[in-house]
Parts: structure tokens; C-alpha cells; sequence
């Protein structure tokens, strides 16, 4: 296709954005489109990297880039104005080893809550745990009891990975840090059947939260298209239930519900669609309608899977990319690219 009209950075900082849960939030994204887990309902869509820990991210974030960019950012704004500065975006945020550090840059630029909202899959590392206590607040996910409910939604890189050692990591941290922590449940249907909502899943999540005993439970379902075609929201009704059987163990002041509307595409994906869409109509078009194929290896590209390269314009999969940082800023680029972009500078 060749367009250069739409060059992307990956967005190491984005909003502030108002959330119903977390107030006035400024967003920091340290382990951009990299994920230890590879969630049928992830509303990033595909990663350019699935790996189970820090030490196999091929592309680090480093901290003097997000800091940076954060007291840019903060100068904008204005730091008076935020609720909290949250450690989050398109991908695992304790993936990136440099995670302590950034939490206690984000202290020192401004006066404001930190939180960080993690998947919870390296809880059971005690550095990824003191990393972790540098922030104020916690939000981990806990989406499955069993380990087949585990396996079927969040599906981790590390197939050892046990629920049982997150839920362990999960009390571990309680224990040790005095941050306030929040298990964040999202309830989700499968096409045919009753996902991670069914009476066994809530009973058992009722016993994980009995042993957690976290400050606070966050319920939703999805608000945002999810990766896989075939998970729904739930109904309101299903996210009482489950309420209700949490209230049981923790009582009623700790848990919190909240509903979703009509689906919508994340931010970062309607970003990537709205310059496809403007830079390359017909390539938008037919990755619409499903008739484009990665021309990389001839899967088909749908909203969820495509990305482009911020050099030469090629509309391909994202599991393709290569993430690289050019003149302070990271973007994606396909191997050829990539590959030339290495020789040119001495790799
Ligand atoms: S939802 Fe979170 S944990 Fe799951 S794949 Fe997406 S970024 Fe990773």
C-alpha cells in the first residue's frame, strides 16, 4: 500500500480521562501492546507480544522515556486538576522491570494518587509485589476460580500458570504492602455458555475472596468490543448476583457494581481504524468486510487483529509487529523495516 500519511507512536501517556471508578485519570502505559496473558476479552485486541515475564520483553520501555514524556504531559495539564495518575494501557504493566521505579517518578513529579491496574499473573514474584507497594492503589484482575475458567478466558503464556498461585500472589500482597488493593471481576458470557458467571465460578471466587480479604471488589462486564467474536457482556441482573453472593463474605461497603452500555471500540483501537480510515479508505474498507489478508502470512485482518508499519505504510497482523523506538518515540514496524532500521543503526 505504501502510505506514509498515518504515522502512529504507541502513546506512553494518554487522557486524563474521566473514569466512574478511578476519578480524573492520567494514564501511563509502560508495557505498550506486550501481555503475559491473551484475555478473549481484551479490548486492545491482538499484542505484539505475548510473553510470560519481564525478562523476555523484547522491547523494553525505558523509564527516562515515560518520564519524560509524564512531566511533558503534567506541565500541560496541570497535576492539581487529576484524581490519579494510573499505570495501565495496552498491555501487563509489571511486565516492564522498571515499574517501581516509574511509580516513585510519577511521586516525585506530581502530588497525586498513583494507582496500577494489573492482571495479577506475577503476583507470586516478591519484586514484582515491592514494585507494587510503592503505589497507592492496587486494582488486580481475578476473572476464574477454576483453573479450566482460567485457562479458557484469560488464557496465559505460562500454561503452569496456576489460579492458585495467583490467588496465593493475591494474599500475599494483602498481607505484606499497605497499599489499598481492589480485585477487579469481570463477568463475561461465551457464545453457548456461561463463561466465568456460572454458580460454581461465583462460589469459588466468593472462597478466593474470603482468603484475599482486599479493601475494596470492583464487578463489570465488557463496554468495549472484545478480541474474540463470540463473548458478550452479562446482564445487570447476573452482576447483582454475583454482589450479592461477594456481600455474604465481605460485606456490603466493599463491593461496587457497574453496568456497560452499548459496545464501542477502546481507544486505542477506534485510534488505529480512525487513521486506516483516513490514510488508506480501501484497506479500511476491506478490513471491514474481512477480505483482507495479512500479506505477511495470509491470515485474514479484522479490527481487532491489523496494525501498520510507521514506516512503510503496510497494513498487516499485529502479532507481526515489532515494536521500536525512533527519535523518542516507540511505533510499530513490520520485520522488513524493522530489519533495516537495526542494520542502519549498527545492530
Ligand atoms: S485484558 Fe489486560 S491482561 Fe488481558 S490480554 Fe488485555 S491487556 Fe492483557
Amino acid at each position: 500500500m505504501g502510505s506514509k500519511t498515518f504515522k502512529y507512536s504507541l502513546s506512553l501517556i494518554y487522557g486524563p480521562a474521566r473514569s466512574r471508578r478511578l476519578g480524573l485519570s492520567l494514564g501511563v502505559n509502560p508495557s505498550p501492546l506486550t501481555c503475559s496473558f491473551n484475555c478473549v476479552y481484551c479490548e486492545c485486541g491482538e499484542k505484539a507480544y505475548y510473553v510470560e515475564s519481564p525478562e523476555r520483553v523484547p522491547t523494553k520501555i525505558a523509564h527516562e522515556v515515560v518520564y519524560r514524556s509524564l512531566e511533558q504531559v503534567l506541565n500541560e495539564v496541570g497535576e492539581s486538576r487529576l484524581d490519579t495518575i494510573t499505570f495501565s494501557g495496552t498491555g501487563e504493566p509489571t511486565l516492564n522491570d522498571e515499574l517501581g521505579l516509574m511509580i516513585k517518578d510519577a511521586k516525585a513529579l506530581a502530588d497525586t494518587r498513583v494507582t496500577v491496574i494489573t492482571n495479577s499473573s506475577l503476583l507470586r514474584r516478591r519484586s514484582v509485589r515491592e514494585a507494587l507497594s510503592s503505589a497507592d492503589e492496587v486494582v488486580a484482575k481475578l476473572n476464574a476460580s477454576s483453573q479450566r475458567t482460567f485457562l479458557t478466558i484469560n488464557r496465559p503464556v505460562d500454561k503452569s500458570l496456576s489460579i492458585g498461585d495467583i490467588i496465593e500472589g493475591l494474599m500475599r500482597f494483602k498481607q505484606e504492602s499497605c497499599s489499598s488493593l481492589t480485585i477487579e471481576i469481570l463477568l463475561v458470557d461465551l457464545e453457548g455458555s456461561r463463561g466465568n458467571s456460572s454458580l460454581e465460578e461465583i462460589e469459588g471466587l466468593s472462597e478466593a475472596l474470603r482468603k484475599i480479604e482486599p479493601d475494596k471488589v470492583h464487578i463489570h462486564t465488557i463496554a468495549r468490543y472484545p478480541l474474540e467474536r463470540y463473548v458478550h457482556p452479562v446482564s445487570r441482573g447476573r452482576i447483582l448476583e454475583a454482589a450479592s453472593a461477594f456481600e455474604k463474605v465481605l460485606g456490603r461497603g466493599r463491593i461496587h457494581t457497574y453496568s456497560s452500555g452499548a459496545l464501542r471500540y477502546s481507544i486505542f483501537r477506534s485510534t488505529l481504524l480512525g487513521y486506516l480510515r483516513t490514510g488508506d479508505p480501501e484497506a479500511y474498507r476491506r478490513l471491514i468486510e474481512g477480505s483482507y489478508k495479512c500479506p505477511l502470512t495470509g491470515r485474514s485482518l479484522n479490527p481487532m487483529n491489523f496494525c501498520y508499519c510507521a514506516s512503510c505504510g503496510l497494513v498487516f497482523s499485529m502479532r507481526e509487529a515489532r515494536i521500536r523506538l525512533i527519535d523518542d518515540e516507540y511505533v510499530l514496524l513490520c520485520p522488513k523495516c524493522s530489519a533495516v532500521l537495526h542494520r542502519s543503526s549498527g545492530g
